[in-house]
């Protein structure tokens, strides 16, 4: 509160770094605060503050230039308005946006994005008048000033108040969750072992299985599979996923465990995201590798739940943006330009082969480590073509019944992410040929139905949990491995194999759950015919 608190003493208005600054924190206080960790925050907010001491600066030299220095404290109140404006017009769709979100959450039809293109530029002409009116009228410019100063600093205030509270009912729930996770680990005793592998843990956004392909969008992988074996992987044939949504998934697979046990711990907001960001991000098989000596490194995946966490020894980050902040950029007047959005897809294509890059360029260390990577592909937003080339396949989200050009997008997609994995592998493997790894889908493809349904049909169940779940152990531990073990199962089998944790096995279940009510699980294992038709 320091640069408010001055901004009087030194005459110097800063009016325009709120202005950059606080449709930032209105944004994700109203659209991404039940979803987002708190510090997802720090680098749009970094980037608004560089950005308006960017504009800031360069708008008082134009005034500067136009005026003459002698009137140095009219050509920055100036350039302070203008640039408040500046910023007034870049976030003008954002409003739109964070009003559209409102309008939603009370249950209105009105769509204020529908009518924006209409009144927009109208809007964009009132932001500017007030720099024209203090031109004309300079005798209007100190009360304009200080009005922009006042209001600005108000709504400021207010969004930091607001983000006070998301940030306590984050921290509240983290702290819950850890304090469950902590009880289960300090049941849990191992016997030593000298026989310490890297461990691998990659998961392929939406890899479907290969029944799965097959029956619902007639591809067949077997060569994939093949491939996969030649270089010592166990497959299990029919696999499925433990939940249909990735954060449910990624929560369960990396905690060995059904999620429901955790509810109370969730909060009472039930569209609260925190407690699957919190298992996903701070995770037990994590815990216990690192109890075992190993070193925690998540190669980054510009998503909440994967590219963060407390326990981690390193993150390998090759991108400055993630999901967020390019959600952020979309949402401004950016999105209007030409190129604008394959642009801002190109930054996601970037991060997915930056990932594998830091695969393959790991090396084999004294210290042990387990590495986790989310691959967000195949799934949309549909980046390369078969070969690896770029491709631009605007619409991001696909949630309603695929086209037969979305399928063929997906298509292509999985087959490069099929040959990039295998040639990743084979550059660890030659480096780090007894590490083990588990590559798995997180769920499958939902070409039929909207994944959302609060009453999912049959045929969704069936194809949703459809995924790749391949595994390369030491023989002791593929031994120990069901026949078509799922993944709530993966680390127990793993952990119980290498350090006798003594984890006790969870049985089979497919459980179901929306996007808008995520708490609410349903026991659907009996409607996956695919389960019956595993033995
Ligand atoms: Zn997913």
């Amino acid at each position: 509160m320091m640069i408010f608190e001055e901004q009087t003493k030194l005459g110097i208005p800063l009016h325009p770094i709120n202005a950059a600054v606080m449709p930032v924190l209105l944004y994700y206080n109203t659209q991404a605060a039940l979803e987002m960790p708190p510090d997802e925050l720090i680098k749009p907010v970094l980037v608004a503050l560089i950005a308006s001491l960017f504009v800031y600066s360069i708008s008082c030299l134009v005034f500067f230039a136009f005026i003459g220095k002698e009137k140095v404290h009219r050509a920055i109140s100036l350039g302070a308005l203008f640039a408040s404006s500046v910023f007034a017009i870049f976030y003008s769709l954002t409003y739109c946006v964070i009003l559209d979100g409102i309008f939603k959450v009370s249950g209105s039809s009105v769509s204020v994005m529908a009518t924006a293109p209409s009144w927009l530029p109208v809007f964009w002409l009132l932001a500017i008048l007030p720099v024209v009116i203090s031109v004309l009228k300079p005798v209007l410019l100190p009360k304009l000033e200080s009005s922009f100063n006042a209001v600005l600093l108000v709504l400021i205030l207010t969004q930091i108040g607001v983000l006070a509270l998301n940030c306590f009912t984050y921290i509240s729930i983290c702290h819950s969750v850890e304090q469950l996770q902590l009880k289960e680990m300090d049941l849990l005793k191992a016997k030593k072992s000298d026989c310490k592998p890297d461990v691998f843990y990659i998961i392929l956004d939406q890899m479907a299985g290969r029944d799965g392909l097959k029956e619902y969008l007639q591809y067949d992988d077997d060569w994939f599979y093949s491939e996969l074996e030649k270089r010592g992987f166990y497959l299990s044939k029919k696999s499925l996923s433990n939940y249909p949504i990735t954060r449910l998934s990624l929560a369960s697979s990396l905690n060995m465990s059904y999620l429901d046990k955790y509810q109370t711990a969730s909060g009472s907001d039930k569209k609260n995201w925190t407690m699957m960001n919190k298992l996903a991000r701070d995770n037990q098989t994590a815990r216990l590798f690192k109890r075992q000596g190993y070193h925690y490194v998540l190669v980054d995946s510009g998503f909440a739940a994967s590219n963060n966490s407390n326990i981690t020894d390193e993150i390998k980050s090759g991108t400055f943006s993630d999901f967020f902040s390019e959600r952020i950029l979309r949402s401004t007047i950016v999105s209007l330009f030409p190129g604008a959005e394959e642009a801002i897809m190109s930054f996601a294509r970037n991060r997915i082969l930056n990932q594998f890059d830091y695969l393959q360029k790991m090396e084999k260390c004294n210290t042990p480590k387990f590495v986790f990577t989310h691959i967000l592909s195949p799934h949309e937003p549909y980046l390369f073509n078969a070969n690896g080339e770029p491709v631009y396949f605007p619409g991001g989200r696909c949630d309603h019944q695929w086209t037969t050009e979305t399928r063929k997008a997906y298509l292509a997609q999985v087959q490069f992410i099929q040959k990039k994995t295998l040639a990743t592998i084979d550059v660890m493997l030659a480096k780090n040929p007894d590490a083990i790894f588990v590559i798995q889908g997180d769920h499958g493809t939902h070409c039929s139905d909207y994944v959302s349904e609060h009453s999912p049909s049959d045929n969704l169940l069936n194809e949703r949990y459809s995924i790749l779940n391949a595994y390369k152990v030491p023989s002791i531990i593929q031994a120990r491995l069901a026949k078509d073990i799922e993944p709530v199962n993966s680390f127990v089998v793993i952990l119980n194999g290498l350090f006798d944790y003594g984890i006790e096995l969870s049985p089979d279940k497919q459980i179901y759950s929306s996007y808008d009510e995520p708490f609410l699980f349903k026991d659907v294992s009996e409607r996956v015919i695919r389960r019956r038709e595993k033995d």
